[in-house]
């Protein structure tokens, strides 16, 4: 059996071939599939339904009756949490066959595709461990103080509470499939939500899963739908007037028509979008170093991670040389020609660096998108350090897949589109800076800020700049150690246009509540209390 074979044996299953809806998998009404294809050959990998408006409203229509029903939401956060915890567990218990189904839908080498999905599941149990935290955060006095006046008066009795907004909508992207969808799941249903998922129709296989984890772990049904589709399958759900919120990661272009669906009727929306991080490179910085953070930054994942450091800022004491570096390391990557059996290559510590083979990226359309950037990069005669090319099949070692050389532009225009736009794929703008205020007004130089990094020796530097860059999550260093590294305690998110409101950490957990205070006069709130739960 080839590595391909094997995985569409894991998609036979039921989970993989029809959509979730009412605690039940069942076939979209039309009958519409989507086919996806293996990145590395371009070969057909499997097809699933095509959920279209009718299909979304059938499961709002479950979500809210189970909404309205109320067990869920009646149940305390901790006791939801017991029962996502087995929804994690699921994930760790089954990471080999998701990697591989994460391997051939997305084309990233299976042990990435592994480690980042025993990330999914260490996230989803924290988040489960926030369900205690958030039932103490319940009926807790108002007692803000601070400044004149501060606190409510001695004779109201005013407490705040946190809680579930409704049914809810899920919409993610397809990159790191399952990281990006249980990063929703996990917080919206232990807050006390009702859920759709809707997963990217480009690569979204390893969410289909979360329905029978959703359904062993036993949450009631409708409490949790996923619908697969494309874009339509979208708009219906961030149209729809019972949905009450939208949780979105994907690009900064659909994030605003969702804002746009969602204003009319003023529902909320949390945006998790794309980014241009800017990696800035003091010339005190260990060259070895520089260039490892660099190619780890702009290439993991083949450059298709929304933090990805896809623009150096280099000091031009140091420029030269980095380049030189970088250029003769990237020649000497190879190409992953078999994602689904990239297990253990040996000749690079992968977990250091995660850029020790290019990949390709993800689907036909996107290839197109990223040669449409570099042949306009070209055309506008932008220099070519390394790249810019398709990569010849004796090269790669097969034929098909959507590869593409990873590519350094360098001497970059700040209106180049490839110093502003996010291309998604391996791609790195390069411009060089002298003074450390230049250095920021580079970092800062594009409209969007979701992540950037500083590197330098001097931490009173890297700090002074660091605290001048515009973006919801800022890494400074000297070794570029844990570069793309998350904690799910840690909260992240967008400035400008990167997005609305930010996830992780307790934050993360209350974007899927609503704050509320409750003033009891005339009794008190423990008489209230004592008779409420007497
Ligand atoms: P995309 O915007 O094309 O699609 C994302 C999702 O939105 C898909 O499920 C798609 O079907 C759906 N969709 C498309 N049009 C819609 C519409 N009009 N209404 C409702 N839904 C619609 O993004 P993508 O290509 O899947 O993902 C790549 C993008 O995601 C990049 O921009 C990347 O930076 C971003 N991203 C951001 C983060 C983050 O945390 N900030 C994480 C991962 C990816």
């Amino acid at each position: 059996m080839n590595s391909l074979n094997k995985v569409q044996s894991h998609l036979l299953a039921e989970c993989f071939n029809k959509l979730f809806i009412g605690g039940q998998f069942v076939d979209a009404i039309d009958g519409k599939k989507i086919s996806t294809y293996y990145p590395a050959t371009g070969d057909f990998l499997h097809e699933f339904p095509r959920g279209k408006a009718n299909d979304v409203d059938a499961a709002v229509a479950a979500a809210e009756a189970a909404w309205e029903e109320g067990t869920w939401a009646g149940m305390s956060a901790a006791e939801r949490a017991d029962i996502v915890t087995k929804m994690a567990q699921g994930i760790e218990d089954n990471i080999e066959m998701l990697a591989e189904i994460e391997a051939a839908d997305v084309g990233k080498p299976y042990r990435q595709a592994a480690m980042t999905l025993g990330g999914a599941a260490g996230e989803g149990k924290y988040w489960c461990s926030l369900g205690k935290v958030l039932d103490a955060e319940q009926d807790v006095p108002v007692n803000s103080g601070g400044g004149e006046g501060g606190v409510p008066p001695a004779e109201w009795d005013v407490v705040y509470r946190r809680d579930p907004i409704g049914v809810i909508g899920l919409i993610s992207a397809w990159n790191y499939p399952m990281n990006v969808a249980f990063r929703k799941v996990a917080p919206a249903l232990i807050a006390g939500n009702c859920a759709i998922l809707k997963p990217s129709e480009i690569a979204g296989l390893s969410c289909m899963f979360i329905g029978k984890l959703a359904q062993d772990a036993g949450i009631p049904p409708g409490v949790f739908n996923v619908v697969t589709g494309d874009r339509d399958a979208g708009a219906a759900l961030a149209a729809s007037p019972s949905v009450s919120m939208i949780s979105f990661t994907g690009s900064t272009l659909t994030g605003s028509k969702i804002m746009g669906a969602c204003a009319p009727k003023l529902s909320q929306v949390a945006l998790e979008l794309g980014g241009k991080s800017a990696l800035v490179v003091f010339d005190d910085t260990d060259l070895d170093k520089a260039v490892e953070t660099t190619m780890k930054g702009f290439l993991t994942n083949g450059g298709q991670i929304c933090t990805a450091h896809t623009r150096l800022v280099v000091q031009d004491g140091i420029e030269a040389r980095l380049l030189n570096k970088l250029k003769e390391e990237l020649e000497k990557l190879p190409f992953c020609n078999d994602p689904i059996t990239e297990k253990d290559r040996g000749d690079r510590a992968w977990e250091d660096g995660m850029t020790d083979v290019v990949q390709p990226v993800v689907c036909e359309s996107q290839h197109k998108k990223i040669m449409g950037f570099l042949n306009g990069a070209k055309a506008a005669g932008v220099e070519v350090l390394t790249g810019g090319d398709v990569p010849d099949d004796a090269t790669v070692g097969n034929s098909g897949g959507y590869f593409i050389q990873p590519t350094v532009l360098i001497n970059v225009e700040r209106d180049a589109d490839v110093w502003q736009k996010e291309v998604f794929g391996p791609v790195l703008s390069v411009r060089s800076f002298s003074t450390e205020d230049d250095a920021v007004l580079e970092a800062n130089s594009t409209s969007f800020g979701l992540a950037s990094t500083v590197m330098s020796s001097d931490p009173a530097k890297a700090m002074r700049v660091a605290n001048r860059i515009r973006a919801g999550a800022v890494f400074a260093t000297s070794t570029g150690e844990g570069l793309l590294a998350e904690h799910p305690a840690v909260s992240r998110g967008g400035f400008g246009c990167s997005g609305v409101g930010r996830e992780l950490g307790i934050g993360g957990l209350h974007e899927y509540t609503e704050l509320k205070s409750v003033n009891y006069t005339g009794f008190s709130l423990a008489d209230a209390k004592k008779k409420h739960t007497g």
